[in-house]
């Protein structure tokens, strides 16, 4: 069994959902971001967090799979400060919603000012709703900025533990495990940080708060990189009981703290039924139902 505790779903297709399945993915958390362009006004992103506790997690149980998601600013849409104020009005509506995991993903890009603002607003309202945060780390100048978001939470008194820190490399890791944070790992296709790398990260630093995801979304990007990955791993001679962790355990651990996500989800509530309706709309498109007596694909450790 399989966690991807960062993945974009409402821009990946039926397919992937099918195929994640296949290959024993029981549950997502889907981090509110941005859309590959930037918003024009406040109801595009009250229809997206909508979305996100709504239509999207109806589709993901269409196929077999628990939906989680955060709820949060971007890093990126942070700078547009007018429009930027409004979502902060928005966000404790939604913070509070079934299945709603974190304050996420928020943290920095380009480290402006702006961001430094609503990031630390961010972090301020997890607390006032004793929330789990999920920070979203630069991709450029990635070990200065990931140091700085790790001093941001604890000049806000938020607890390391519970805290996870995306996108993490060989460069962040260490700072990032000796601090008391929990480290995500995206494995994106071709670039950055690949599965071969994450293999040998878990050699060295074991499996302790280690939690690997794909962050796939609209970009160039793998909604099987977790079980690819695992693969992988135990291919070159990691111990099985660490791939569990780093690939399910782990996220379960991290995530099960917000009282939204508890490993009896999906072990008591996995079969498919496809006859379900959400808001008089369906997945079908006209196509036969799948209704499962039993589970197409089982679940396996
Ligand atoms: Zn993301």
């Amino acid at each position: 069994m399989f966690i991807d505790p960062h993945i974009h779903m409402s821009s990946r297709t039926t397919n992937d959902y099918q195929m994640m399945r296949e290959s024993g993915i029981v549950a997502v958390i889907e981090p509110a971001f941005w859309l590959g362009q930037p918003r024009t006004n406040v109801g595009s992103f009250q229809d997206y967090f909508s979305s996100l506790v709504g239509w999207e997690r109806f589709r993901a149980a269409q196929f077999g799979i628990k939906h989680y998601c955060t709820i949060g600013l971007n890093s990126k849409e942070a700078n547009n400060e007018a429009l930027a104020e409004q979502v902060m009005e928005l966000l404790p509506l939604y913070a509070g919603k079934e299945g709603v995991v974190a304050i996420g993903e928020i943290g920095y890009d380009d480290m402006t000012p702006a961001e430094d603002k609503y990031f630390r607003r961010q972090l301020e309202l997890a607390k006032e709703f004793d929330m789990l945060v999920m920070i979203h780390t630069p991709h450029r100048d990635k070990k200065a900025g990931t140091s700085r978001s790790m001093d941001v939470c604890i000049e806000h008194g938020l607890n390391p533990s519970r805290v996870i820190v995306d996108h993490n490399n060989e460069e962040t890791v260490a700072e990032v495990l000796e601090r008391g944070f929990w480290a995500a790992f995206t494995i994106y296709p071709n670039t950055k940080m690949g599965n071969a790398r994450m293999v040998e990260i878990v050699r060295h630093y074991g499996s302790t708060r280690i939690i690997v995801d794909s962050s796939a979304d609209w970009g160039i990007s793998d909604p099987l990189a977790v079980p690819k990955t695992a693969q992988l791993m135990l291919q070159r001679g990691i111990p099985a009981a660490t791939v569990r962790a780093v690939c399910y355990q782990n996220a379960l651990s991290a995530y099960s703290q917000s009282g939204q996500l508890q490993e009896s989800d999906w072990l008591n509530s996995t079969l498919i039924d496809q006859r379900q309706i959400f808001n008089d709309n369906s997945v079908l498109r006209g196509q036969e139902p799948l209704v499962e007596s039993i589970r197409k694909y089982a679940l396996i450790e």
